[in-house]
């Protein structure tokens, strides 16, 4: 399958790991929107999260808590961050696979602009 994130995930493409374990990788997004702006992906496949399924939920907690410890050892939590998924179209989603982007180091603008 040709997706990047499943590359990013097995090491074929390189990124800069701020978290990573059997099931769940973090590392910093190449373009930042923000000072600090890491992106946390499953391991597993999975093109958005309209496409995720019951099977998949205890991965997605994986994801979410690992969302949380990368904040936290990127010295954001105490301010406050925000995480966002985005999905198909509308959303601008452009890389196919489930991702939350955890946003934070400065005092962020409103949700939708
Ligand atoms: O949610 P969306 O699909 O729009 O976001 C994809 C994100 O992946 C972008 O923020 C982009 O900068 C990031 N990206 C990355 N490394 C790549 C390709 C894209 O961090 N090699």
């Amino acid at each position: 399958m040709d997706c990047l994130f499943c590359k990013i995930a097995e090491g074929s493409i390189p990124s800069r790991k701020v978290y990573e374990d059997e099931h769940v990788l973090a590392f910093e997004d190449i373009q930042p929107q923000a000072p600090v702006h890491l992106l946390v992906i499953p391991k597993k496949h999975i093109a958005s999260l309209d496409e995720a399924g019951p099977e998949d939920a205890e991965l997605l907690g994986r994801v979410a808590l690992a969302a949380r410890q990368a904040a936290r050892d990127a010295g954001i939590a105490e301010s406050g961050y925000r995480v966002i998924t985005n999905i198909g179209k509308d959303s601008g989603q452009v890389v196919f696979h489930v991702h939350y982007h955890v946003l934070g180091g400065e005092p962020l603008g409103p949700l939708v602009a």
